[in-house]
């Protein structure tokens, strides 16, 4: 099977043969299409799996497809637990969306807040963030997120073990109620399933 196969569009596998990947990966296979058809993703995946391209492709496809909006709002959001994953993450919706016109940034506590906000003024459409500084700049009127599409909840146990479900509760209060959810976990306890019964919607469970 190809990536091809799976839908993408050439602006996307110009990208993915520049990074040299020759065939998509077990997730990559399962996921993409469904993300594609607009379903919400229940996804088992461990760090290695090539789990982030399997949400950043299809992501990157339906919002190319899309007519831009002058102001430029934030379409997709993805949550991270640290800061190291939300650089990383970013750094490859960077580089799968070279070939398209969309712009990314991201967010993460423990550095001065003035350049994210700058960044957020010009507009992003996609913005990957850490729950609390996510929340900060939102209080301090830096972002909307009422035009906001997807969402995905990355390497979601650990954002549990880390203390964050209030913080995620508060985001997702804050999103439109008409939206795709991806959640990709390596772990489901009893604490992920009830975040997942929380906000997915008629998931499709994936494993890798
Ligand atoms: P991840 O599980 O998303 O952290 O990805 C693990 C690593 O695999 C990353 O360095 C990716 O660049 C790489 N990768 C993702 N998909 C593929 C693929 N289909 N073929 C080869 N490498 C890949």
């Amino acid at each position: 099977m190809s990536f091809k196969s799976l839908g993408l569009s050439n602006a996307l596998l110009k990208a993915i043969e520049k990074k040299g990947y020759e065939t998509p990966s077990v997730i990559q296979k399962k996921a993409i299409p469904l993300i594609l058809e607009g379903k919400d993703l229940l996804a088992s995946a461990q760090t290695g799996s090539g789990k982030t391209a399997g949400f950043a492709l299809p992501i990157l496809q339906i919002l190319n497809n899309e007519p831009p909006l002058r102001q430029r709002p934030v379409k997709a959001l993805i949550l991270t637990p640290t800061r190291e994953l939300a650089a990383q993450v970013q750094e490859e919706f960077k580089e799968y969306g070279e070939f398209t016109n969309l712009k990314s940034t991201v967010i993460f506590g423990g550095v001065g807040a003035n350049p994210q906000i700058r960044a957020l003024r010009n507009g992003v459409d996609i913005l990957v963030a850490t729950p609390g500084r996510l929340l900060d700049l939102y209080e301090q009127g830096a972002l909307s997120l009422s035009k906001v599409e997807v969402l995905v909840l990355d390497e979601a146990d650990r954002m549990l073990d880390m203390g964050f479900l209030r913080d995620i509760k508060k985001i997702l209060a804050l999103l439109p109620s008409k939206r795709q959810n991806l959640l990709f976990s390596a772990t489901f306890s009893k604490e992920i399933k009830a975040l997942a019964n929380d906000f997915l919607h008629h998931p499709v469970l994936v494993e890798a």
